[in-house]
């Protein structure tokens, strides 16, 4: 099947049928833009964390990790600029009550009416980033008018001014707490805490994942933007006049850690510069890894060089220093950031991997062709029937290798049934227990991507699991690039 809008209905849909993601409080009618991990999505979530994690911590002997707390002292947010930079703009049409970013209002205008007229689209594109920087809203808006842009549903031109709309969620009390819109600032606010307790030289690095809010304005395409989300991020701590060495180090580096992955066409990915006018209020340099969502190429991890940005607001803030004293020069370093949604990930895999497949015998199946070391479950170990002692013997042979391997019994269905059922949540391999294992100690062993089935002896059965889904494999992979 060509995945087109409707896949993508097909895959919110496989989606929650089969445990991995559902919308939340939905018993109540749900809350916009908020979702949680059913049982088998929250296991491919922490396959790819395990993978991110090792990753950075283990092929890379200068980063460590930490775990810092979503709540921070409410200065943090203002040594971070956020409490007075992190705005989106927003418009909102009088008729259709709707709220909208006006430059996104503008540049899917321009998308649509001027694809074929690339001078054109650039020159509203660079007006467009111009009045951004002078934060022109005035201009902004006279844009929308003279573009005659229309809102989206309703057609009508009945617009408010343009304000600004701060993204943090804060919480009502007296500290005025907010929940961490990015999980960096966690990591700056610890420099010297691990720089001392781990003894680290520069360059080093800091690793850590985590929960991260932000009141988005649209906050639409499924699990792509989140009022709640995840993120893996890196700062990388670097001698200032060693920025782009390191900058172009994490990119190149970043960018083939996406590739391995091996989803579908490389093509489906992009690493794309930022022009100047286009960065984060802390940010010097930055590029974005793109991936080519059904919806078009959209971001999933972005990586920055913050320079000494954070760290110097921090010192200024706090009255402490945060620096690195090296043979009696004293200086704060800079910073390359690596900062990847989680979730977003998430989506691209489980977007790549879904597959409608033919069959030789005309039937369809749908199948999740999820790289092995991420699956949810392993494998799958069934009887033949519900009878003759072979339930037994599955049931024996699942409580030994369960131990090491995350697996799955099942007996209820045919076993046509259950290689349908595991083909849909991604098992790699699954077992079939049959009159020939009571006289050989032999079971079949069915692969998910080939459908091709042979006989292995059971005390084969965990090494062979361990050998196609263990992460060992595209670690070393990685290692030889980094
Ligand atoms: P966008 O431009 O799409 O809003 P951003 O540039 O604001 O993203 P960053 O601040 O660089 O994003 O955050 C780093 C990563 O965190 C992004 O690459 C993305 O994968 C993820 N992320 C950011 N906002 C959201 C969100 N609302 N929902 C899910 N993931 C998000």
């Amino acid at each position: 099947m060509k995945k087109t809008g409707l896949f993508f209905d097909f895959l919110v849909s496989h989606a929650k049928i089969y445990g991995f993601i559902f919308p939340s409080s939905e018993i109540y009618g749900g809350l916009n833009a908020v979702y949680d991990y059913g049982p088998y999505g929250v296991e491919l979530k922490n396959n790819i964390k395990e993978f991110w994690w090792k990753s950075m911590t283990q092929l890379h002997e200068n980063i460590v990790g930490i775990d810092s707390s979503i709540l921070m002292h409410s200065d943090v947010w203002k040594a971070s600029g956020h409490v007075d930079e992190f705005n989106e703009l927003l418009i909102d049409n009088k008729d259709s009550k709707k709220r909208y970013r006006p430059d996104v209002l503008i540049k899917e205008h321009i998308e649509k009416n001027f694809f074929k007229n690339p001078k054109k689209k650039e020159e509203i594109l660079s007006r467009l980033y111009q009045s951004l920087k002078k934060k022109d809203l005035f201009d902004i808006k006279i844009l929308i008018d003279e573009l005659e842009i229309c809102d989206p549903i309703y057609k009508t031109k009945n617009w408010t001014e343009i304000r600004h709309f701060n993204m943090m969620f804060q919480i009502k009390n007296k500290r005025n707490l907010y929940l961490r819109p990015e999980t960096a600032q966690g990591i700056f606010s610890n420099f010297q805490n691990v720089k001392q307790s781990n003894r680290m030289k520069i360059p080093f690095g800091i690793a850590q994942i985590g929960k991260s809010f932000r009141n988005e304005i649209i906050a639409r395409k499924f699990i792509f933007r989140m009022r709640e989300f995840e993120q893996m991020e890196m700062q990388f701590f670097i001698l200032p006049k060693e920025e782009i060495k390191w900058y172009e180090y994490w990119k190149n580096i970043r960018f083939k850690w996406h590739l391995i992955f091996n989803l579908e066409d490389k093509k489906n990915y992009k690493l794309c510069e930022h022009d100047h006018d286009h960065l984060a209020h802390y940010a010097s340099a930055g590029s974005d890894i793109e991936y080519h969502f059904p919806f078009g190429f959209q971001e999933i991890e972005g990586i920055h060089s913050r320079r000494d940005f954070d760290l110097k607001n921090h010192e200024f803030f706090s009255k402490k220093k945060l620096r690195i004293f090296d043979f009696k020069k004293n200086y704060i370093p800079y910073v390359i950031e690596t900062s990847l949604g989680l979730d977003r990930l998430f989506l691209a895999i489980f977007y790549s991997s879904l597959k409608k497949e033919k069959l030789k015998n005309g039937n369809i199946r749908i199948v999740l062709k999820l790289p092995y070391y991420l699956s949810p479950i392993k494998g799958a170990i069934f009887p033949l029937v519900k009878k003759d002692g072979l339930p037994e013997i599955a049931k024996k042979i699942f409580n030994n290798v369960k131990i090491n391997h995350k697996l799955f019994y099942d007996q209820k269905e045919s076993i046509g049934r259950l290689y349908r059922r595991q083909d849909a949540i991604g098992t790699p391999l699954c077992f079939t227990v049959d009159y020939k294992t009571i006289d050989t100690d032999t079971v079949t062993i069915r692969d998910r991507d080939s459908m091709l089935q042979k006989r292995i002896h059971i005390k084969e059965i965990s090494k062979i699991i361990e050998k196609e889904t263990g992460l060992e494999k595209i670690l070393k992979k990685l290692s030889y690039l980094i």
